[in-house]
């Protein structure tokens, strides 16, 4: 058994990680088998299933229809927010009362279990959940199950050691795939669990990112979303002069339709990236860009690195020089020490960047982060009378945002056919505007010129042409 150290996670020493090329043998150990992988959270948590359904999947184990039927049901959880939390513990109750009527294995993955008092939990309280396992080990996965039919299995590490590469993926799209090109993070925003559960910042090296994309043109993929806690601090832990911006130019020459990058820290935002995107013909104009909050006093306590004026500076720079370009950006309201001049300050900001979408929570105490030694004094009442006025007004910039697009006619890369009306297909722009229309199952996977006909806060509507 391994369990976690809040303390440990927390190290960051200046040794440059080292690559490990791992080689997962199959096995026939699943066969007549199923697994279920069901994903909470980020793109990096979907991503990090994609790994853990191919490894299951070359052990011999074939997916189940849902994770009620399943021999191996396993939770990749999120650590991010109080509700995350909330979700996965629910889930858990569900499957130890399944488990009372049929036999098979319950498996805790992904941040949370990085976090000591979870990881404790499932030690003391949850004797049930027969395997837990971290975000810097899913290449032990075959060995750990193995074990875990015996007894229960907990292994977690708090140093994160070595950038995995080879690791087995299957995809859920042949349309879109993410590919990490960073691990952890080093900022330590003073909310964020983040740099604790998933470790000290490791980019990949460029050749392994760009060998991957590659592939991934050859087997006929369109998009490709380039994944990291902190995309613009890419190689800053290496020992080169490289740089993101530099790696987005080697991408922009590459034979692939659209490239996508997330998430961006306005800190690290160069000159240089907004000159590549211009430039680019691939790299889309959209462009997420958190700014957690619009009042210095709580940006300084957020310990986010930039004043609202270097950010309001910087989404002017980017609005002169990419045209067209869609920004979105992540919102926290109610930290601790919040007054209603600083949620004033935030409603102000968000009026002049005119977001075409923001992503708003409400902020919640993370154990073992700094924020959590400050005393979170903003009333539940009021963090969420705040949240409500607040989408109110996002809600109003996305709409009027997206009534820019009426009459327009765009370019819509198809993704699926709606599930909830099967006459209708789906797919977004090069700026992330969700776009239905009506249409057959042929064109997923092409690209098609549509008029807007109707806008709305979250999606459009239109007709091809
Ligand atoms: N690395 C990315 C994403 C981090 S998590 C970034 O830096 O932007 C995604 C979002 O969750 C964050 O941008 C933040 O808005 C929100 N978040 C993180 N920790 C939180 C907390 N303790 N309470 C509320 N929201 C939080
Ligand atoms: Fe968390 Fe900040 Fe790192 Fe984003 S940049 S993952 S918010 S610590």
């Amino acid at each position: 058994m391994q369990l976690p150290d809040m303390k440990q996670a927390k190290v960051r020493n200046k040794e440059k990680s080292d690559v490990i090329r791992v080689n997962i043998e199959p096995s026939l150990i699943g066969i007549n088998k199923t697994y279920f992988v069901k994903t909470y959270g980020c793109q990096m948590n979907e991503h990090d299933s994609e790994n853990i359904r191919a490894i299951l999947e070359n052990m011999g184990y074939t997916e189940a229809e849902d994770i009620y039927t399943a021999d191996i049901a396993i939770l990749n959880s999120c650590a991010v927010r109080e509700n995350a939390h909330n979700k996965v513990y629910g889930m858990l109750g569900r499957l130890k009362h399944a488990k009372e009527s049929r036999k098979f294995i319950i498996g805790l993955c992904g941040c949370m279990p990085q976090e000591e008092s979870v990881a404790n939990e499932m030690l003391e309280k949850h004797r049930y959940v027969d395997l837990v396992f971290g975000t810097h080990n899913i290449n032990k996965l075959p060995g750990l199950l193995d074990e875990a039919f015996k007894k229960q299995k907990i292994e977690i590490f708090s140093k994160e050691g070595s950038v995995i590469e080879n690791l087995p993926v299957k995809r859920d799209s042949n349309i879109k795939a993410s590919v990490n090109i960073m691990y952890g993070c080093d900022n330590f925003c003073t909310y964020c669990i983040i740099p604790f559960t998933r470790g000290a910042q490791r980019s990949r090296v460029k050749e392994d990112i760009i060998l991957e994309i590659k592939e991934l043109i050859k087997e006929g993929y369109q998009e490709i979303t380039l994944l990291g806690q902190n995309v613009n601090a890419y190689a800053k832990d290496l020992d080169n002069d490289y740089s993101f911006s530099d790696l987005l130019a080697e991408i922009s020459n590459l034979n692939i339709l659209r490239v996508r990058f997330l998430t961006s820290h306005p800190w690290d935002f160069t000159d240089e990236m907004i000159g590549v995107i211009k430039k680019s013909k691939n790299i889309v104009p959209h462009i997420h860009l958190p700014v957690q909050a619009g009042s210095n006093k709580i940006l300084k306590l957020m310990g986010r690195k930039y004043t609202k004026e270097e950010y309001l500076l910087l989404i002017k720079k980017i609005r002169n020089s990419i045209k067209d370009v869609a920004i979105t950006t992540d919102i926290i309201v109610g930290f601790p020490g919040e007054t209603k001049k600083d949620f004033l300050e935030t409603i102000s900001l968000v009026k002049k960047c005119e977001f075409d979408l923001a992503y708003t929570f409400l902020y919640s105490k993370r154990s073992g982060t700094p924020a959590a030694l400050l005393e979170d004094d903003v009333s539940k009442e009021q963090k969420t009378e705040r949240l409500k006025k607040l989408n109110v007004l996002v809600n109003s910039l996305a709409l009027k945002n997206n009534e820019k697009y009426l009459g327009k006619k765009v370019k819509v890369l198809i993704e699926n056919i709606n599930p909830k009306n099967n006459e209708l297909i789906s797919g977004y722009t090069d700026t992330f505007k969700l776009v239905n229309l009506v249409g057959d199952k042929e064109k997923i996977g092409k690209v098609i010129t549509v008029k807007i006909t109707e806008a709305k806060s979250f999606s459009l509507n239109g007709e091809e042409v």
